[in-house]
C-alpha cells in the first residue's frame, strides 16, 4: 500500500521525549515519501473532533529539546465507545489518514489496535515516564523523570545532612517501582519501598537505627507511588520508633515535565523511525520495543497480555488460551526476565545503601 498521508499523535500521560518522537516520526515520513503528515492534537479526542494540523520538516524544528508534547494530551473516554471509535475512522477517511503512529501508554496502545480492527494502520511508540510498559525495556521519557528525582532528592539530601534528617521521598510509578529503585539506588537512599516487591518495615527501621548509632546524619527513603497511603504515615512512624526528625515529600507532577535527556531524545529519535518504517512496510498494530539494547517491535495484543501477566492480571482463562496457542512459555520467560532485573536492583540497593 502506498502511504500518501499520515497521522501523528500523542495521547494519556505526557512524557519529556514525546516531541523529539513528533520530529522523528515526520521527518523520516517526508523523508520516505509521504507526502503529508497529520499533528493531530489532544490525542484520539482530536482525532474525532477533527483538530489537526499539517506538519512538515520546519514545523518540527526546535522541538526536540522541549519537554510536554506540541501536540497535547488528553484522555478521551469517547473514543471508547463504538460511536467515538466511529467518528475517527470517519475523520481518517474524510482526511484521507493512511496510518497512525500513537505516542503513549499501555491506553493509547489499546485504542491503536481498536483503530486498526476498523481499517487504519497504527503502530505504537511506547511514552511513559514509569517504565510500566512490560513489553519494552524501555520507555521514552523515563530517563528525564529519573534525573529530576535524583537532582532534587540530593538536594535533600544535603539539607538532611546538615540537620541530621531523615526524608521519605515519593516519586511516581503506580504499577511499576522502576523510577523508586533506579532513583534509590542513584541517590544512596537508605530503604526503597515499591509496591511489586515485598517490604520488611521494622528491618527498614532497625536498618536506619544501626546506621544513626553508625554516625550517619542522612536518611533518604524512597517510596513508590504505587505503595499508596503508605509514604506520608511511614514517615511518622519512621520518626516515633527511631527518634530522628522525619520530614516527608511528594514530588508529583514535577517528574513529568523538563528538557529530555540525551537517552530520552535519542531513544524518541530511533523509535520514532522504527514505527514509519514499520508502517510503510506494510505492518499495522504493533508497538516499537527496546529490548537488550536492541530496538524491535511486538504485536499489540501480545504486548498486552505480556503486560497483563507481568502485572499479575491474568484470568486461568487467559492462561489456558496461551497455553493452546503455544505462546505461555516465553510470554513467562519475557515476565520472569524483568521481574528478576527489577529483584536485583533491589538487592543491590539493599546491599551498598547503608
Ligand atoms: P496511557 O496511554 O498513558 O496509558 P490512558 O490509559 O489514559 O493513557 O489512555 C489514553 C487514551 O487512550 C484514553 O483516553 C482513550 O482515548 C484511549 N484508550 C484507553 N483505553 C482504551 C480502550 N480500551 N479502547 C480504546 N481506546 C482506549
Amino acid at each position: 500500500m502506498q502511504f500518501k498521508r499520515i497521522g501523528v499523535l500523542t495521547s494519556g500521560g505526557d512524557a519529556p521525549g514525546m516531541n523529539a518522537a513528533i520530529r522523528s516520526v515526520v521527518r523520516t515520513a517526508i523523508g520516505r515519501g509521504v507526502e503529508e503528515v497529520y499533528g493531530i492534537y489532544s490525542g484520539y479526542k482530536g482525532l474525532i473532533e477533527e483538530d489537526m494540523e499539517l506538519l512538515n520538516i520546519r514545523s518540527v524544528s526546535n522541538i526536540i529539546s522541549h519537554g510536554g508534547t506540541m501536540l497535547y494530551s488528553a484522555r478521551c473516554p469517547e473514543f471508547k465507545t463504538e460511536e467515538g471509535m466511529q467518528k475517527a475512522v470517519d475523520v481518517c477517511k474524510k482526511r484521507g489518514i493512511d496510518g497512525i503512529i500513537a505516542i503513549g501508554g499501555d491506553g493509547t496502545f489499546r485504542g491503536a489496535t481498536d483503530l486498526t480492527r476498523r481499517g487504519i494502520p497504527c503502530i505504537g511508540i511506547p511514552a511513559t515516564i514509569d517504565n510500566d510498559i512490560s513489553s519494552t525495556d524501555y520507555t521514552i521519557g523515563f530517563d528525564t523523570a529519573m534525573n529530576t528525582v535524583v537532582e532534587l532528592v540530593d538536594k535533600l539530601r544535603d539539607t538532611c545532612e546538615s540537620h541530621a534528617r531523615c526524608n521519605v521521598v515519593e516519586v511516581m510509578g503506580k504499577y511499576a517501582g522502576d523510577i523508586a529503585l533506579h532513583t534509590g539506588i542513584a541517590t544512596g537512599a537508605i530503604s526503597i519501598a515499591v509496591r511489586e516487591l515485598p517490604y520488611d518495615e521494622d528491618q527498614a527501621i532497625a536498618k536506619i537505627i544501626k546506621a544513626r548509632e553508625n554516625k550517619k546524619r542522612n536518611f533518604i527513603v524512597i517510596v513508590a507511588e504505587g505503595k499508596e497511603n503508605f509514604a506520608e504515615a511511614y514517615a511518622k512512624r519512621i520518626e516515633e520508633k527511631t527518634g530522628i526528625e522525619t520530614r516527608f515529600s511528594r514530588l508529583a507532577h514535577v517528574q513529568r515535565g523538563g528538557n529530555p535527556t540525551v537517552r530520552d531524545r535519542v531513544t524518541a529519535s530511533l523509535m520514532g523511525k522504527a514505527a514509519v518504517m514499520e508502517l510503510l512496510d506494510g505492518k499495522s498494530n504493533l508497538v516499537i520495543c527496546e529490548r537488550k539494547g536492541v530496538i524491535t517491535s511486538m504485536d499489540i495484543n501480545k504486548a498486552l497480555k505480556i503486560d497483563r501477566m507481568f502485572k499479575d492480571l491474568m484470568t486461568p482463562e487467559e492462561y489456558a488460551e496461551l497455553e493452546a496457542e503455544g505462546s505461555l512459555v516465553d510470554m513467562r520467560r519475557h515476565c520472569e526476565e524483568r521481574a528478576a532485573a527489577k529483584l536485583n536492583l533491589y538487592r543491590i540497593s539493599q546491599e551498598i545503601c547503608k
